[in-house]
């Protein structure tokens, strides 16, 4: 169970609600985002992603949704039952990142082996979730950035939620490092099969706190209730 708490927007003084674990919340009144702990504005560039779908649109971006991808099953557009959905707005770090990984290793699918040294270097948007509870379902999405505006209040549907970050940056920072690593330790495994040596550099750019559209639906098929968070993908 979660105890909502309260403080004042700093900027209109109406209340904003948090819960436990969050860090920096949006007022639904005036667009503020402030930072829960110190009541100060936001450092960041704050952004969203509008999203497009009315409610009674929603049904067929699920059925759709449901038609697809093979492990599907082949009745579940047809034979499940839509109980609910609910239009949140999830936040994200956007982080722009340039990782150079220098690299030293074997290849030894030849006999003898080969010693090889390499280097992997490559521009990122990182997309790193600003959520640690599992309170939606974890899958990765595949956020259309082309859509990306400065937050604006006044767009976002009443009906929504706008979830609160529970990752500051600094935090964003380190996963995108990490999660940047580990991908980059995934393509040199291609290129050799025992690494001895790898180094990554990064060059960080500009961080965005961006909102994202994430439909929450949950379903009944054959007894199961599911639910799932889907996004409107990129034409
Ligand atoms: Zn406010």
């Amino acid at each position: 169970m979660s105890i909502v708490q309260e403080i004042r927007c700093s900027n209109c003084g109406a209340p904003v609600k948090f819960n436990p674990g969050e860090i920096v919340a949006t007022c639904r009144y005036c667009g503020f985002t402030q930072v829960i702990e110190t009541r100060k504005a936001f450092d960041f560039e704050h952004s969203v992603i509008l999203n497009s779908y009315k409610p009674e649109q929603v049904d067929d971006l699920v059925r759709n949704w449901m038609r697809g991808g093979f492990l599907k099953p082949g009745d579940l557009a047809r034979a499940s039952k839509i109980l609910e959905k609910n239009l949140m707005y999830v936040p994200f770090w956007l982080v722009q990142a340039t990782a150079t990984t220098t690299y030293k290793g074997v290849f030894e699918r030849l006999t003898p082996p080969v010693s090889k040294e390499g280097k992997v270097e490559k521009k990122y948007n990182w997309l790193v979730l600003a959520r640690k509870a599992t309170e939606f379902p974890t899958r990765e999405y595949d956020v259309p950035l082309d859509g990306k505006i400065p937050y604006d209040f006044k767009k976002i549907e009443g009906f929504s939620k706008v979830l609160n970050s529970e990752i500051e940056r600094d935090q964003a920072l380190e996963i995108t490092r990490q999660q940047i690593e580990d991908a980059h330790r995934f393509l040199i495994r291609q290129d050799i099969d025992k690494i001895i040596e790898m180094k990554t550099e990064f060059e960080i750019g500009t961080s965005v706190y961006l909102h994202a559209p994430i439909w929450l639906v949950v379903y009944e098929y054959k007894g199961n209730v599911t639910a799932s968070g889907l996004m409107e993908q990129q034409e």
